[in-house]
């Protein structure tokens, strides 16, 4: 067996009671022998090992582990107990002892502490990767290493990256993307949230920037309720932090979302009509660019660049940190509701003729799905009532209840925070392709409506949502941010698992809208960029692409074409 495991294992772990004197390092020079006869590095195979109480006081305990660690090359302690009092000291007083110990000793023997990747982890290396020239201290992931399988997918996509790049400060940032141009032909995906619906954020044999260790929330103003957030924070934890100064900044109605990727495309939130889109509160932000040099931007320093990464952000180069201006935002009424709907087409048009003609303080989405045989058609409203008065409360969403016999209703007065802590943000395990389609469309004709119903009884639809927008996002000029479309009231998306049944009936869908969202769509067509951003925004965007990423270093998700020179 300790050949086998010298040959192919992963590691050995015995258990000390039952040894006796030499068996540990017979054990050991069997297992180093057979790593050597295949090849192979014997520090691939991990030795760990079960132990006992070795000493009543906790510092001779640590110095007869930190001997068996740096004797024995034990790199791993599991302590055979239950007793909460030796637990505790174990945890407490010898442990630490035990590392500090070895790490002194290490420096007097002069004995190098870089972990050996197994011949097997290195087997899984994808091909034209300079795995070995990834700058020091800066994490990498590599397919063959125990953490890859959680970071590999983002929530809507399965991946398999040659390496993850986990920087934790923007000068790594800029080290990760030095690394990414000396390989100018693989692909670069930028992740912070890992909730992309495109699911660019990860890709096939390429690198990954992964943004989750810049993920601080801090509070810089107090008076000016003036915050820096990190683009690895998710919204669920911001909303957190901010409501405990009773404050909150709209961002999307998920909070596993990412503030990186969301804060660069818009941020269509509970709150929207009453505060506007996330972008609308940036103040300022930090940015590497294409080029690795770390940049401050605001409406006075790189005066484009900070229109650029106000709706295209992933195209100009990585955003580090973001200070935004936050709203005071007390509880807020919270529906979700349900409805049983005969004509698709009617309640859709008067939902929307209820979200136009309401007060702002109303942010509501619609989400409904295909048709179940011998079931009525459900639509589920979800949405805020910013606002803690009960009969404001209702007298928004009573209108909602007179289009349709509800079949499910609940409100509540609750935390903004509350109503976002509704998402885990372990890791993400996506799988396959997303497919999704996007539209933003002005008013809720009777058209418009017919298609959209149609398109649900086609039940190539799983997914259908119609998004109030509008409201304070429409008081902002539209050449103002690179988020251009200020006059839709809606944005509409339909998600679909079949790409060509989902285009065939959006297509009719589309002929309706007017622009779309990037952060809602995953399609490929190149006229979508035409269709995000209005000509005179495009042409702006692309001579800033000329000037801030000519050789198109970010151009995995959603490029634009620099302008010609
Ligand atoms: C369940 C769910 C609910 C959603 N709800 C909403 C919603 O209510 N409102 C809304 O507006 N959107 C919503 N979205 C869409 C979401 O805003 C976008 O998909 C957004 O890009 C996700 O951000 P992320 O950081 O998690 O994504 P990631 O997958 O990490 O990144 C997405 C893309 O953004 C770019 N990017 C990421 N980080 C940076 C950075 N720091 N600098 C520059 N570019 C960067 C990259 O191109 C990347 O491919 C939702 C998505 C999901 C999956």
């Amino acid at each position: 067996m300790l050949a086998l495991t010298g040959r192919k294992g992963d590691g050995w772990l015995p258990s000390l009671g039952y040894m006796k004197p030499g068996d540990l390092q017979n054990g050991n020079a069997a297992i180093d022998e057979a790593a050597a006869s295949v090849g192979r590095d014997p520090r691939e195979i991990r030795r760990l090992l079960n132990i006992g109480q070795l000493a009543a006081d906790p510092r001779e305990f640590a110095e007869r582990l930190a001997r068996l660690a740096l004797d024995d090359g034990i790199g791993t302690f599991i302590i055979a107990a239950d007793d909460p009092r030796l637990l505790q000291i174990f945890g407490d007083e010898v442990a630490p002892a035990t590392r500090e110990l070895v790490a002194r000793e290490r420096g007097v023997r002069g004995i190098a502490q870089a972990p050996v990747r197994s011949s097997a982890a290195l087997a899984a290396r994808r091909e034209g990767i300079a795995y070995d020239e990834v700058p020091a201290g800066l994490r990498a992931i590599e397919p063959g290493d125990f953490d890859y399988a959680d970071v590999r997918a983002t929530y809507m996509r399965g991946g398999a990256p040659g390496i993850v790049l986990q920087p934790d400060s923007p000068g790594q940032v800029s080290e990760a993307i030095g690394f990414a141009r000396r390989h100018p032909e693989l692909p670069l995906a930028v992740r912070s949230g890992g909730h992309g619906i495109s699911g660019r954020s990860t890709n096939d044999g390429g690198i990954v920037i992964d943004l989750r260790a810049l993920n601080d929330i801090e509070v810089l103003d107090r008076d000016k309720r003036l915050v820096r957030i990190g683009p690895g924070a998710r919204w669920m934890e911001v909303a957190a932090a901010l409501g405990e100064h009773g404050w909150a900044l709209s961002s999307g109605d998920y909070g596993g979302v990412g503030v990186g990727g969301l804060a660069t495309a818009g941020g269509i939130g509970f709150l929207a009509r009453e505060h506007g889109l996330t972008i609308d509160h940036l103040r300022a932000a930090e940015v590497v660019l294409a080029d690795g040099s770390l940049v401050r931007t605001d409406a006075s320093t790189r005066p484009e660049l900070f229109w650029a990464i106000r709706g295209a952000g992933a195209n100009v180069g990585i955003v580090t940190s973001f200070d935004f201006e936050v709203d005071e935002v007390g509880d807020v009424g919270w529906a979700q509701l349900a409805f049983q709907v005969d004509d698709v087409a009617a309640f859709l048009e008067g939902y929307a003729r209820i979200i136009e003609d309401a007060p702002r303080d109303l942010t509501v989405f619609l989400l409904a799905g295909g048709p179940r045989p011998g079931q009525p058609q459900v639509v589920q409203l979800y949405g805020v009532v910013d606002s803690d008065d009960p009969d404001t409360v209702i007298a928004r969403l009573q209108p909602f209840a007179e289009l349709a016999p509800l079949v499910q209703q609940s409100v509540q007065i609750a935390p903004y925070p509350q109503i976002m802590a509704n998402a885990d943000t372990g890791p993400q395990h996506g799988a396959g392709e997303p497919h999704s389609r996007s539209g933003l469309i002005e008013h809720v004709t009777p058209a418009f409506a017919e298609a959209a119903a149609r398109m649900l009884a086609s039940g190539a639809i799983p997914f259908f949502q119609l998004r109030a927008v509008g409201g304070a996002v429409a008081d902002v000029p539209e050449d103002a941010t690179a988020y251009a479309h200020r006059s839709a009231n809606f944005s509409v998306v339909a998600l679909g698992s079949n790409a060509e049944r989902l285009d065939a009936q959006w297509r009719t869908l589309a002929a309706h809208t007017a622009g779309m969202y990037l952060s809602f769509d995953s399609s490929e067509r190149p006229e979508r960029i035409g269709e995000a951003f209005p000509p005179a925004t495009l042409a702006r965007l692309r001579a800033i692409k000329a000037e801030y990423d000519p050789a198109c270093v970010f151009r995995d998700n959603f490029a634009i074409e620099p302008a010609a020179a």
